[in-house]
């Protein structure tokens, strides 16, 4: 199919007073358009270090992206430089966060930043703009959308924020969508019409979508393929089907059983003993055999490649040739 974004051998470090954080080191993966790529792991995995990091919105210092490649339609992002860079965000590309008031600017009214972009990258007159971003807040569910054009963000709750966010992020009407938790502080109802939205952006105009998310329930209802990452590196890749129905990688196999508890992420992660490891103390070998069942003593010694099995990867070393026996 038609890759529209090819992440290779990412490596995003932060250099802190303490040590050097490798928050993504070494990630390969890729967006088709009109598929959603579920990214998925514990929060401090590295999912949303990637995501900044394909934007270039990493704060440097003490951020830097020290490796690799991230090819968007054809053009090696990491090598444009600002001036272009800022074009294609919020353009060709958009992204939408957990908190909204990271993307809106209070200083100005929802509407004004709504059309802001269509102004600039859309060729509309005011008034189209105007139309276009009305119909855009109705899209996302914010009642009474002619006069909420004229609000200021903290007018808005955080709901209506959220929604807000994301109607400046469709109205340009991207080919690649970065979501980052976008719904996880949204109460239920909202956030499936949320979700519904996406699929919809995905289904109508071919955009490509990662979607950051701790929830592997919803990564089920809404991925077509699945990416998931442990201490900066990804240990699984997968399409959605064989994910679900057979997670090869220990860790995956704990994030599947723990889907149906309880709704907070504490509560949902129960099920793998233990916790992510400080980056600045990772463990040797296998990052996560302080927490695996499987664990064995190559395990400890020798951080395992990411593995090719019949088109989905895999980085464990059951899965090697040369796996100890027993
Ligand atoms: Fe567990 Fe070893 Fe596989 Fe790591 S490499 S996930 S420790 S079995
Ligand atoms: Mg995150």
């Amino acid at each position: 199919s038609d890759t529209l974004l090819e992440v290779k051998g990412l490596q995003t470090y932060f250099y802190t007073e303490d040590g050097t954080v490798k928050a993504v080191d070494g990630v390969d993966f890729h967006v088709n358009r009109g598929e959603i790529l579920g990214i998925v792991g514990e929060s401090g995995c590295g999912k949303s270090v990637s995501n900044m990091s394909i934007l270039r919105l990493i704060q440097d210092p003490p951020g830097k992206i020290v490796g690799g490649e991230i090819n968007f339609e054809g053009t090696n992002l990491l090598e444009l430089p600002e001036n272009k860079m800022r074009n294609i965000r919020g353009n060709d590309i958009a992204m939408i966060f957990q908190e909204p008031m990271t993307s809106l600017n209070p200083v100005f009214t929802v509407g004004d930043q709504i059309m802001e972009a269509l102004l600039l990258h859309r060729n509309m007159s005011m008034e189209e703009a105007r139309n276009h971003a009305v119909e855009m807040l109705k899209t996302v569910g914010i009642p009474r959308a002619n006069e909420a054009i004229d609000e200021y963000p903290h007018q808005f709750s955080g709901g209506m924020r959220q929604r807000a966010m994301i109607a400046m992020a469709l109205s340009c009407n991207p080919s690649l969508l970065l979501a980052d938790e976008p719904t996880t502080a949204l109460d239920v109802t909202i956030q499936k019409q949320i979700l519904e939205l996406i699929k919809d952006m995905k289904e109508q105009y071919d955009t490509g979508i990662t979607l950051i998310t701790h929830d592997l329930g919803v990564i089920a209802d809404m991925a077509d393929r699945v990416v998931v990452m442990y201490a900066g590196k990804v240990v699984e890749q997968a399409d959605i089907f064989e994910i679900f129905d057979k997670p090869l990688h220990p860790y995956t196999s704990g994030l599947h059983e723990s889907i149906p508890t309880m709704d907070t992420e504490a509560e949902r992660l129960k099920v793998i003993r233990g916790v992510v490891p400080n980056p600045l103390t990772m463990p040797e070998g296998c990052p996560f055999h302080p927490r695996c069942d499987h664990e064995m003593t190559k395990c400890r010694e020798k951080m395992p490649p990411l593995m090719d099995l019949n088109g989905r990867q895999v980085r464990c070393w059951l899965y090697s040739e040369d796996k100890e026996v027993g």
